[in-house]
């Protein structure tokens, strides 16, 4: 993959739009209680904003539905760590703002999502070409959302040709996945939990052909025992891919990996927690919240002699204390091991840096997704849509 970066761009003087991610956890007061995802992009901002240039940065935050997740308290967290003003933009006030942009000057917009042409540019090119009219160039540092084909990521490129470019988180995250996916050290294993089914299920049948062990847990878990028939109570999972799980259990002995589901798990009624075997079946009115100590046991034998270790997706509702057990075990035992360790997703990195295990990992990846999807395809839509150049930066 050749594309265009930030380094090789005439920054003087010029307005430069970057698609950054700073779709951070925040608690129900609006304050940021991870703000890793927007100290990783100050390299790209620091690095435009001493050439001279105006920046003009845009994300999304979450998922609104009613404009609630305002993105000014990021703009004022980046004025803190840059020790310098962040212009906020409301939503209909960008146009101008960005015209009386000065160099070293940076501006903020509102929430991206709050406009239905973000997620959905084909039925909203206005808003597309109205993001592009912004700046005289395109930087795209927003690794966590390279998967989505969205207004901010991908159709805005097509506005400029040979001035698109990767910004150094980009380009730092496709460096190191890149490696791993064409040479990793073996055994490889994964781990895969989390919430987000839908999203990360499709990249499994590929993760499968490349790793060597598969261990799953969070609510992933719970689509595979339905699967096997096992009974799930009111866990979370996701009836649609019900067949894709059980297609990757047989695809696992046609191609001879194993692939590690729980074998106890706890579970909740709200009232009381325990802790069952999975053959006993989750009972009605119960939820599966962590994988159970003869699973973190099995877990624990399976990374133990693993040389690269790709992980995305809590065990278990780890924001809960009761419940963060399997995912803080696992964390710990990965700190522990001789082998690269990559950790990608939101949530994970979160629950990451509560174990306090982070300065043991490899590469804490800011993309969940993403990192699945790019070892999946080799690739991104937000990648693809960049300008080509003579450099490589894969
Ligand atoms: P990431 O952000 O790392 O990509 P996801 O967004 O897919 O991960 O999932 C993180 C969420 O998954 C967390 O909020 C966690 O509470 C939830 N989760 C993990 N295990 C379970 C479970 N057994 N039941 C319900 N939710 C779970
Ligand atoms: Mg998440």
């Amino acid at each position: 993959m050749q594309k265009l970066n930030l380094r090789d761009l005439p920054l003087k003087g010029k307005k430069v739009l970057m698609r950054v991610d700073f779709n951070v956890p925040m608690d129900s007061h609006g304050h940021i209680t991870d703000d890793s995802r927007i100290k990783a992009s100050l390299p790209s901002i620091q690095y435009a904003l001493d050439q001279g240039c105006s920046l003009i940065l845009m994300s999304h935050l979450g998922r609104p539905k009613n404009k609630e997740f305002t993105l000014k308290p990021c703009a004022d967290h980046l004025a803190s760590l840059l020790h310098k003003p962040v212009i906020f933009a409301p939503e209909s006030s960008e146009k101008k703002l960005a015209a009386d942009l000065k160099p070293g000057e940076i501006l903020m917009l509102e929430n991206l999502r709050f406009h239905p042409g973000e997620e959905n540019p084909e039925a909203h090119p206005e808003f597309v070409k109205a993001l592009a009219e912004l700046g005289d160039y395109y930087v795209n540092d927003a690794f966590g959302t390279a998967h989505r084909n969205h207004a901010s990521t991908c159709a805005i490129a097509k506005y400029f040709s040979g001035k698109a470019a990767a910004g150094f988180l980009l380009e730092k995250e496709i460096e190191f996945l890149g490696k791993m996916l064409n040479h990793p050290e073996r055994p490889f294993v994964g781990i895969i939990g989390g919430a987000k089914i839908s999203t990360k299920i499709g990249a499994l049948p590929s993760l499968l052909k490349k790793m060597d062990v598969i261990l799953i847990g969070g609510a992933m878990a719970h689509t595979f025992l339905k699967a096997k028939k096992i009974s799930v109570g009111s866990s979370l999972y996701e009836e649609e891919f019900v067949y894709q799980a059980h297609f990757l259990m047989n695809e696992s002995k046609r191609l001879n990996k194993s692939l590690l589901l729980p074998i106890d798990l706890v579970i909740t009624n709200q009232a009381e927690i325990k802790v069952i075997d999975v053959d006993e079946g989750i009972p009605e009115g119960w939820q599966g919240v962590d994988i159970g100590p003869k699973t973190i046991q099995m877990f624990k034998n399976a990374l133990i002699s693993a040389k690269t270790v790709l992980w995305n997706g809590p065990l278990g509702i780890f924001e809960v204390e009761a419940f963060a057990t399997g995912t803080k075990a696992i964390a710990e035992a990965l700190a522990d091991l001789h082998a690269t360790t990559i950790v990608g997703g939101g949530d994970s990195l979160a629950a990451i840096y509560a174990a306090g295990v982070a300065d043991k990992i490899t590469h804490l990846s800011t993309g969940g997704g993403a990192s699945l999807e790019y070892i999946e395809f080799g690739t991104l839509p937000g990648i693809e849509a960049l300008s080509h150049s003579n450099r490589s930066i894969s």
